[in-house]
């Protein structure tokens, strides 16, 4: 057992102690480096299978996702011909190939998010559903061991001759993790022998002395070690590895596969067009020719070497999330140095106040430094999902609670704005601010985000708690328990009640099967105040580090920790270099950000200004999109009295005096009441 590694702070010291590291306090001038993550203690996941949900925010989002999100996806995956792709290429049907060229992995990240539902929920009509695809898939793959539909329907002889935009290596990473996911929920090996026997050929394809390649889009490279954790097979790791060091070459390994590619050669693209094999190499990498620039798929300079987030950015995530298991499983200084500028220039400099990214649609991804337009965000779902992923990783490897506080700013916001809550419509790109316009839709030629929902809700069990060799972690205040068996085989179970987010409070029960000696550690995320915290209805002052309240004792059945803090309703400013937030303010409570949606106001949205003194004041509406807290005042009202359409340009007015009723609603829960204008940012003015 560790002793208390923590000090003893003053809460107004803790609070501004959080506020300097924390993502939230955007602009802040100087954000300290974590420490050596090789000091932290070894953090690993409570298993998806022990955690159970049973919380009033989480799980009718979670039964929406189970009920309704996985059969309208799988639905979709058939009607579409994703599916039936895998009975062409194992030549039981005749056909053409369906889809995009990546198809394959939304069908892999069905299987992964019902696997995740299997874990919890058993299912038989699911597990039916999932086991009758598996033996679709496994009748698709080669006698070698490779399998991807798109190459073996159209083009087999290029097979790994277009890396950079076929996608094969993607797929088969999608492929690992689904398998893995299956092995895990299911104890059944039928998928992960597939994805072992890709795996295996791939290993023998790729790497020193063989064939040089990297993925275009990255998630092999995660998948690859996710593989090797669920299989001990230590190539998958050293071929994660060798992905990695593969990436930013000079000449870049992709300029030599599109040399290598024939010029004249056409190929399928999406709805039956032919483009050619080079059409997207020249599109994203040759735009300024005769420059070869790949930074669009993160190839533009040795990943240790990487500081500024480029180009795709769920490619991105995917890499740092890669990065991140890799340095966990080596202990990387190198690519740990480089994650900790990434995370730098991403959340300071990158990012949307609702924790998503990616503000451009011409490369689904980033641009500038503090380029984050509102109207036309891009922020996709895939790249939101992406940050939980690479939060979550980046916080096992460093056991800091800054990555947690991102992880939930992405989550609450980013993230859940991506699904409608009857969960059947989706957004692909998700606006901070829109007309009416703009709506979810139910599929998209390329299905990405709707597959990503359908494997992403099911999995956030993972999220809440953490363990170490001495002792538990509670990262987000989600009601439900876990089951968790300690460094010395004893079993302790925590039970979670919590209103959050719409409440501060928290109360965990801690049952240990016999009394045990641990620490408990509990994060108080970086927006919040100083917590009042109770041990079996006694205050206590607990010790901190890295954003965890720390309790070490002898636990025994039936201690209860009681945290409660308040949830205030401020007013965020964006740095004043991001020229589309300037002057204006974003609300938030707790984790959630708010926006302005039409319907809840009586004058149009461009004509609010918001006083710095209005009052503003919060209620819970029950009957509002599902029960949700609100926010009210006072604001004014913009040219009331003229018409807008008359002029372009005029002498500045006179303020005005008027006033107008606001309500705000979370931004999660924004798009679920037919079409109508949206803000985040909202005009501000002086008293
Ligand atoms: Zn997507």
């Amino acid at each position: 057992m560790l002793a208390h590694e923590g000090i003893k702070f003053e809460s107004w010291i803790f609070s501004l102690a959080m506020l300097l590291v924390s993502p939230w306090a955007v602009g802040a001038a100087k954000v300290p480096q974590a420490k050596d993550p090789q000091k932290a203690p070894r953090l690993t996941e409570i298993p998806i299978k022990q955690v159970v949900i049973d919380d009033k925010f989480w799980s009718p989002r979670q039964e929406v996702n189970r009920t309704k999100t996985l059969d309208h996806v799988y639905q979709e995956l058939e009607a579409t011909g994703s599916i039936r792709n895998f009975d062409v290429a194992a030549k039981k049907v005749a056909g053409k190939f369906s889809q995009p060229w990546w198809a394959d992995s939304d069908v892999y990240k069905w299987i992964e998010g019902a696997s995740y539902v299997l874990a919890t929920h058993p299912d038989a009509a699911l597990e039916q559903r999932v086991n009758d695809l598996i033996a679709r898939i496994s009748a698709a793959q080669e006698q070698d061991g490779y399998i991807d539909t798109h190459v073996q329907i159209e083009e087999p002889d290029l097979r790994w001759k277009d890396l950079a935009f076929f996608h094969e290596l993607f797929c088969a990473g999608s492929l690992f993790e689904a398998a893995v996911a299956h092995y895990q929920a299911t104890g059944q090996r039928s998928l992960l022998d597939v994805a072992s026997k890709l795996a295996d050929y791939s290993d023998s394809t790729f790497g020193p002395g063989k064939m040089d390649g990297i993925s275009g889009h990255e998630e092999v490279e995660l998948a690859l070690v996710r593989l090797y954790r669920a299989t001990g097979e230590r190539r998958y790791l050293q071929l994660a590895q060798y992905f990695l060091n593969g990436r930013g070459q000079k000449p870049s390994v992709f300029e030599g596969e599109y040399n290598r590619l024939p010029a004249d050669r056409m190929v399928n693209w999406l709805g039956g067009e032919r483009i050619s094999v080079r059409f997207l190499h020249d599109h994203f990498f040759r735009a300024h020719p005769p420059a070869f620039d790949t930074s669009y798929s993160q190839d533009n300079l040795p990943v240790r070497e990487q500081s500024v987030a480029v180009g795709h950015a769920v490619r991105a995530m995917y890499l740092y999330s890669g990065m991140a298991d890799v340095a966990y499983e080596t202990g990387d200084r190198g690519l740990m140095k480089a994650l900790y500028r990434l995370y730098d220039n991403v959340t300071l400099r990158r990012m949307y106040v609702t924790g998503g990214i990616g503000p451009s649609a011409k490369n689904e991804g980033f641009t500038d430094d503090y380029d984050l337009p509102n109207d036309n965000a891009y922020q996709e779902t895939c790249a939101s999902a992406g940050m939980v992923l690479w939060n979550h990783r980046m916080f096992k490897l460093t056991a800091d609670g800054r990555y947690i506080d991102s992880l939930e700013q992405s989550l609450y916001n980013a993230v859940l704005a991506g699904v409608s809550l009857e969960g059947n419509t989706f957004c692909y790109a998700t606006p901070l601010a829109c007309d009416r316009d703009f709506k979810r839709q139910p599929w998209f030629e390329v299905p990405c985000c709707p597959t990503t929902a359908a494997r992403f809700f099911p999995s956030i069990g993972r999220y809440i708690y953490a363990q170490s060799e001495d002792g538990l972690w509670v990262n987000l205040y989600i009601g439900g328990q876990a089951s968790v068996t300690l460094e010395d085989g004893s079993k302790l179970t925590v039970r979670q009640v919590t209103n959050y987010p719409w409440e501060g409070k928290i109360n965990l029960q801690v049952t240990p099967e016999k009394p045990e000696e641990f620490t408990l550690r509990v994060r108080v995320p970086g927006w919040a105040a100083w917590p009042t915290i109770t041990l079996n209805g006694e205050g206590i002052s607990p010790s901190v580090s890295k954003g965890y309240v720390q309790i070490h004792r002898q636990w025994s059945g039936g201690d209860v920790v009681g945290l409660s803090f308040p949830l205030e309703i401020e007013r965020l400013e964006a740095n004043p270099k991001v020229l589309q937030a300037r002057g204006q303010v974003a609300l938030r409570r707790g984790p959630l950000i708010y926006c302005l949606e039409q319907i809840d106001q009586t004058a149009e949205l461009d004509r609010i200004v918001l006083p710095t003194t209005a009052t503003l004041t919060e209620h819970f509406e029950p009957q509002l999109l599902g029960g949700v807290t609100v926010i009210t005042g006072q604001a004014r009202m913009r040219d009331a009295s003229s018409s807008r359409d008359q002029y372009l340009y005029r002498p500045l007015q006179p303020t005005h005096t008027e006033t107008v009723a606001i309500k705000a609603i979370p931004y999660c829960v924004w798009g679920n009441r037919g079409h109508q204008g949206m803000r985040v940012w909202i005009d501000c003015t002086g008293p």
